[in-house]
């Protein structure tokens, strides 16, 4: 009988959590250490699948928005889910995949289906190592390496809005992430990276673990305290709830009431409270 899916990624760009919580549902689900059927029925991954199919399926690690598939004989599996990737968790017997299903891993216990990922390769382990090595640090991940990601931050010129999607410098943060974090640190979007304090850039960091692991925990991004919407819990709360700004446009802060404002930063739309994350520092100093 089939109970519909166990797991399923709804929104619309995946951002560091969801690789996790990947990792996560996929190898308690599918189970690891044991053979696994890889098949694309779309076909666009007919090769890569071949080499895979009924190999053991050792481990699964994400760095930011990328998965790696651990195989038995030390072949990777590379996925980027990118805007539209999606996957679906089927504990039991699976329908059938669509047509545009891209990869299907199949174990005794579950199927994974992904549709729509940016990237689907079969990669070397030392290929693996070099995508890593351009990223910056995960904070779901690597929680210690804050110094990194400061050192990397207080470099850039641009804006800090624009440095947080940059993941040569932070390694999962995408647009409703890097919106929540900069008003939950009360920092105008547009200050320029470099222009931040150590201890300012150190407790963005600590931040964004907290945040990033409450994704993971939670399936969602839900940065809202509570009690600044007169809730006691986050717990069913929809994305509109349950976040400050993103997507906020003309609505009132949920802590002040002046109307959030969106803008544009980094090319990406962005939104932010005048007042919470008012625009000081040296970008107000006269010329
Ligand atoms: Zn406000």
């Amino acid at each position: 009988m089939y109970g519909g899916p166990l797991f399923t990624v709804v929104q619309l760009m995946p951002e560091g959590h969801v690789t996790h919580r990947n990792v996560r549902l996929q190898s308690a689900a599918l189970g690891l250490g044991q053979p696994i059927g890889v098949s694309s029925p779309q076909g666009r991954f007919r090769e890569g699948a071949a080499l895979l199919d009924g190999r053991s399926l050792e481990g699964m690690e994400a760095h930011g928005k990328h998965l790696f598939y651990h195989w038995e004989g030390d072949q990777r599996l590379h996925i980027h889910l990118g805007l539209i990737g999606k996957f679906q968790i089927h504990r039991g017997p699976a329908p059938t995949p669509t047509p545009n299903t891209r990869l299907v891993l199949r174990s005794d216990a579950a199927t994974v289906f992904l549709a729509g990922p940016m990237i689907c390769d079969v990669i070397t382990p030392d290929e693996e190592q070099a995508i890593r090595d351009d990223l910056g640090p995960d904070p779901i991940s690597m929680p210690r390496r804050g110094h990194r990601f400061v050192e990397r931050l207080l470099t850039k010129k641009v804006a800090v809005g624009a440095a947080l999607l940059d993941q040569s410098v932070i390694a999962g943060v995408g647009n409703v992430y890097r919106a929540e974090l900069l008003y939950l640190s009360g920092i105008y979007p547009a200050t320029p990276a470099n222009q931040l304090t150590e201890e300012a850039a150190t407790a963005l960091w600590k931040l964004t673990v907290v945040e990033l692991r409450r994704g993971v925990e939670l399936g969602d991004i839900l940065t809202v305290k509570p009690r600044d919407i007169g809730v006691r819990s986050r717990i069913g709360l929809t994305r509109e709830e349950g976040v400050y700004v993103y997507n906020r446009g003309d609505l009132p802060c949920h802590r002040c009431g002046t109307l959030v404002r969106l803008s544009e930063v980094g090319g990406r739309k962005m939104w932010h409270c005048p007042v919470c994350q008012p625009q000081s520092g040296p970008m107000d100093l006269p010329n």
